[in-house]
């Protein structure tokens, strides 16, 4: 549906260059909508990817998190501080609402001495699904042939030369043999399990989705939730499985989303070749996955019942959505090491997609062999934990991990909903 873009990354200035990079490709994307100049199927030229409604990061506690005090710091070194504005910093309150951003600055309604956070005003929504299409379209115009979906769509092995440790395509579950010279494997939350290589760089963890339906005709509050009136937000996103939290504006459907990511759930599944690893499970591979871990419903629920509790009585769905982290939280690109003719994309760690017009860049400089001024493929290389090193992401705990999904209690979404509009 929706995907955060920001581009505050705290101590991170790479990563802030590479999304203030990412936001001038988005803004221009929209314009070859509004123009014309690129509509690809189904597309009207009214309709934007990239939504400028200002990221709010919010926390519950007196002043900012060190995260916020470096993205701020990192912003002003550039000559940027007028876009990361200090919520309880009546002076940058006043240039929100100067800027058109006044409805970004307190949509929860606090106290406003007790509103603590920064709002970046580069950040907003991506609507994801239009995203894509607008990109594989990009893609089709330039003469890439995709083949999505379906057996023909799905990868089944690799085709391998016998005589040397290369690998010369791929056969999809039709049956059918793709041969080429370079094979990339990019398939998100799924690459863990496909590339066993990556155990001890990649594991997929899930994230906990819930999904509110404005009830239609209430125009009040569809108004409420509206991109012009509310914007992407994110509360206590570093505290912890207290904390987590993030959100968007509703969507032209009327539908608004709220995720956990307080803990990284795991799906540890014993493989083929004996391993234990996580894998996702979807609405594709098992029905009954409409089920959110309890303490994930918790936390998303305390958190309506204080501060949005317009949406308490609204029908409710919920999904487990899959990330591939990486120990370090950086990508993953490069060759697979020992093996020729297979490349490796992968590792978004919950932040890649905002990445999306401008990584793939990386992964063409990559297989040139070509350097980048920011070091970034130096980050993305194969790498694996140094002894002494801590991770960022805890990964491949194994079955024992306190985070493994069968460990969970499981709240399905219809109960959910019913507690949640019980409240
Ligand atoms: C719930 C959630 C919220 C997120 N929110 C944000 C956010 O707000 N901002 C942000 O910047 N990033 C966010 N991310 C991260 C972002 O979505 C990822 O970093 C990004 O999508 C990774 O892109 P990818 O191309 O590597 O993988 P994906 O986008 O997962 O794409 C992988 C593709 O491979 C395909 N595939 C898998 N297996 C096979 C197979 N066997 N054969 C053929 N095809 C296959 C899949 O169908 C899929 O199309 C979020 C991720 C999740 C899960």
């Amino acid at each position: 549906m929706n995907k955060i873009m920001r581009a505050g990354y705290g101590s991170q200035l790479e990563y802030q260059t590479l999304a203030l990079d990412s936001v001038s490709h988005f803004k221009q994307w929209n314009e070859e909508i509004k123009s014309g100049q690129t509509l690809p199927p189904g597309f009207t030229k009214s309709d934007i990817i990239y939504c400028n409604n200002g990221n709010l990061t919010v926390n519950d506690r007196e002043g900012l998190t060190q995260f916020d005090i470096d993205t701020v710091k990192n912003f002003a070194a550039v000559g940027l501080e007028k876009t990361q504005l200090i919520l309880t910093n009546p002076d940058h309150v006043k240039q929100a609402e100067a800027e058109g951003f006044g409805f970004a600055v307190n949509p929860f309604r606090r106290k406003p001495e007790e509103n603590h956070g920064v709002l970046d005003t580069y950040g907003g929504m991506v609507y994801a699904d239009r995203a894509c299409r607008f990109a594989l379209y990009k893609a089709e115009v330039l003469g890439v042939q995709l083949v999505l979906g379906g057996a023909a769509g799905t990868f089944s092995r690799f085709l391998r030369d016998a005589n040397v440790n290369k690998i010369v395509g791929v056969q999809t579950e039709d049956g059918v043999s793709h041969r080429a010279a370079l094979t990339i494997m990019a398939c998100g939350g799924w690459t863990p399990s496909l590339i066993p290589e990556l155990d001890g760089l990649c594991e997929t963890t899930s994230g906990s989705v819930t999904i509110f339906q404005l009830p239609q005709g209430n125009q009040p509050l569809w108004d409420r939730f509206a991109p012009e009136n509310f914007p992407t937000w994110k509360y206590k996103i570093r505290d912890g499985a207290a904390g987590g939290l993030y959100g968007f504006a509703r969507d032209s459907q009327g539908r608004v989303k709220i995720g956990y990511r307080g803990t990284k759930y795991t799906n540890p599944q014993t493989q083929p070749d004996g391993a234990v690893r996580s894998v996702p499970i979807t609405r594709w591979t098992r029905e009954s996955t409409r089920q959110l871990p309890h303490q994930a419903a918790e936390v998303i629920k305390g958190f309506v019942q204080q501060y949005l509790p317009e949406l308490l009585s609204c029908p409710m769905k919920s999904r487990l959505c899959w990330y591939t982290d990486s120990f370090d939280n950086h990508f993953v690109i490069d060759f697979l090491p020992g093996t020729e003719g297979l490349f490796v994309a992968t590792g978004g760690s919950g932040h890649g997609f905002k990445f999306l017009p401008n990584l793939g860049k990386y992964v063409v400089d990559k297989i040139e062999g070509k350097e980048d001024e920011f070091g970034f493929l130096g980050k993305w290389k194969w790498r694996s934990l140094k002894s002494g090193e801590k991770a960022f992401n805890s990964i491949m705990e194994g079955t024992r991990s306190a985070r493994a999904l069968h460990r969970q209690t499981l709240t399905r979404e219809d109960s959910l909903s019913t507690q949640l509009s019980l409240l």
